[in-house]
């Protein structure tokens, strides 16, 4: 029942009624709204209303008429928001969840974990435990896997959603997840309900596969019983007698379930419709129907995942979905939550275990994951796209990436400046390796596009000007973007056969995409050297020949030629020099220097001793074996 209190009732009174209540074993909860405050009363007993109307202070009491209580939109008239770290779900927002089906492996989730955020996720999700059809299909890492998620999420600042199929797992569970899924096959789990109710934390609680609105809501009506009133419901398709999808997306349960609760509800279009095409036009359905969030699932790579990899979106449609809900939630007059920039939490800096993969600058496809693989092999598993050079230093600092491959300079265009600007910044990165990378445009096309069709070409202004002569001779209009591989990634997604892009063969793979042709730059001898770096010191290695250094030196006359002095005398031999303005000081000059050394290497102190007394700022930047 609900009792609505009269505006001028005294503390006294209040406290009387609800002991009153609690004696007759209801469960009280008071709602204090801005016209007017309630208590909710839910209980077992029933008992003569007209004994708490005649109470002081009680303006009416109304029966709740609804076989649910508390997930009642009588029971609470304001919409349910609260808060799963620093997400907010319910209300006027739009909640974005992405991930993939499962947990497959470390590497993976963490992937996917940048990834999704990238595109503008704000939780992450993979399930743990697998309720599968089959017995014999993959059934879940568990608790490695709950460990995986709890690490994607702290380097990601994303909370995790993860589904818990027996109450026997929250215990183990709990430290791990910030919201647990009831999967739709359990939506009818008492015990599960009970235990989830009790244990307090976040709830998705997807529609089951045969359930009416009224059972799913009396499921969370179990949950809330126990205490927790932070449910969000998902509907995630029916069973219907149409099997050309998985299920049926019940898109007018969103509106009927917020007429009805103020829980918020959201919707899976995954599991729905169990084709990954039509999941993007369903979610955007959803939103537009008024929902509170989605939850879809995102594979680094569909093909080889592990379940439901032919639902799963590849990460660059779920940056477009994203995108096309940025435009709609507005004109839902909804907000799209987003997450502040947050750094890596503390505790994951300073890890001594190993850490996945090299971070590259760029979008996959880039000549610098290229260089990666040169440098590795191709066992490096997964290469990190990081959107800035900055970006990618900062992963290997803080320790979510085992090395960075930086570019240092083309053999066209020279120097990339602000690499070396950051060798420097980051005084506990040193270089332990170099690659060269040939730079071999293609011009790429959509699938069925031919080169006499093509108006247009995108790629980065330093492509577009290696490949003049070929883009002059077929007449094409050079339009500059960001980056080569991002071309591609863009052109693909306008689905324009008049456009094409410039950048390597691989990216044409990566994008579904047809190459054109291969090999159009002007001049073939087209070179990057990548420098690779880690966290690491630079005497922790003894096989090198090569060493770079950058320093800064007195302000004197002729110091610089005393400076390259001390190399002569040593015999090194210097392959390159670098000057770069010392930022706050002007006219000042940071030099970087770059000399093969194949001497007696226990004699190599003594060289550092005296170029670090002659210089007025010196640093080894690394020890490493040049590339041939
Ligand atoms: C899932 O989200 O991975 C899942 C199994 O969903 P559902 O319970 O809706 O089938
Ligand atoms: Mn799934």
């Amino acid at each position: 029942m609900i009792i609505v209190l009269k505006r001028n009732i005294s503390i006294n009174d209040k406290e009387k009624i609800i002991n009153y209540l609690q004696e007759k074993s209801f469960r009280v909860k008071e709602i204090v709204g801005d016209e007017e405050s309630i208590l909710g009363a839910v209980g077992h007993n029933g008992i003569d209303l007209r004994e708490v109307e005649i109470m002081p202070g009680v303006a009416k009491v109304i029966p709740i008429s609804k076989p649910y209580k508390l997930a009642s939109r009588e029971f609470k008239k304001s919409d349910t928001v609260f808060n799963v770290g620093p997400v907010t779900i319910g209300g006027n927002r739009v909640t974005v969840i992405a991930g993939p089906c499962a947990v497959e492996s470390r590497e993976q989730i963490i992937e996917s974990a940048y990834a999704v955020k990238a595109a503008g996720a704000v939780m992450l999700r993979g399930g743990a435990f697998k309720p599968r059809t089959s017995p014999y299909s993959f059934q879940g890492l568990q608790e490695k896997g709950c460990q995986f998620l709890k690490e994607a999420s702290e380097l990601t600042g994303l909370p995790v959603v993860t589904e818990i199929v027996a109450p026997n797992d929250a215990n183990m569970m709990k430290d791990y997840v910030d919201v647990f899924q009831i999967g739709a096959r359990n939506m009818q789990n008492f015990e599960l309900l009970k235990t989830m109710g009790k244990l307090g934390k976040p709830v998705i609680l997807k529609r089951g596969l045969s359930a009416t609105i009224e059972e799913w809501l009396m499921a969370a009506e179990y949950i809330m019983a126990e205490g927790n009133d932070n449910v969000i419901l998902c509907e995630r398709g029916i069973r219907t007698y149409e099997n050309f999808t998985r299920n049926t997306l019940d898109l007018s349960a969103v509106p009927i379930i917020q007429q009805l609760s103020h829980l918020p509800v959201i919707v899976d279009p995954s599991h729905a419709t169990g084709l990954r095409d039509k999941v993007s036009p369903m979610a955007l359905a959803a939103v537009a129907a008024g929902a509170n969030g989605l939850i879809v699932e995102v594979h680094p790579n569909p093909e080889v995942a592990l379940s439901d990899g032919p639902q799963s979106l590849y990460p660059e449609q779920f940056e477009k979905l994203m995108c096309d809900i940025k435009v709609l939630a507005p004109v839902m007059d909804k907000e799209l939550v987003t997450i502040p920039k947050t750094n890596p939490v503390q505790s994951i800096i300073n890890k001594t275990e190993k850490h996945i993969g090299a971070a590259f600058q760029g979008v996959r496809g880039a000549y610098s994951e290229m260089a990666v693989y040169n440098y590795y092999g191709s066992e490096i598993g997964y290469p990190m796209p990081m959107p800035t050079f900055k970006d990618v230093f900062d992963a290997v600092l803080d320790g979510r990436a085992e090395s960075g491959l930086i570019p240092l300079e083309n053999s066209l265009a020279g120097s990339i400046n602000e690499n070396y600007d950051l060798l420097k910044c980051y005084s506990d990165i040193s270089i332990t390796g170099e690659v060269k990378v040939r730079v071999s445009h293609s011009i790429i096309g959509m699938k069925g596009s031919k080169l006499e069709n093509i108006k247009e070409v995108y790629s980065h202004p330093q492509a577009l000007a290696q490949c003049s002569a070929f883009i002059e001779k077929n007449g094409l209009k050079p339009i500059a973007h960001y980056d080569t591989a991002g071309a591609v990634k863009d052109i693909s997604l306008l689905g324009d056969k008049t456009k094409a892009a410039i950048a390597s063969s691989a990216s044409a793979d990566i994008y579904d995409m047809q190459i054109l042709q291969e090999g159009i730059e002007t001049h073939p001898g087209n070179y990057t050297r990548f420098a690779v770096i880690k966290r690491e010191d630079v005497y922790e290695t003894t096989d090198w020949n090569k060493v770079s250094m950058v320093f800064t030196i007195k302000d004197e006359q002729g110091s610089l030629s005393k400076y390259l002095s001390i190399f002569n005398k040593y015999n090194l031999n210097m392959t390159k020099i670098e000057s770069r303005p010392v930022h706050g000081k002007p006219w000042s000059y940071t030099f970087y220097i770059d000399v093969m050394f194949d001497g007696d290497k226990s004699l190599f102190k003594e060289i550092e001793e005296e170029l670090t007394n002659q210089a007025e700022d010196f640093r080894l930047l690394g020890l490493y074996q040049a590339c041939k």
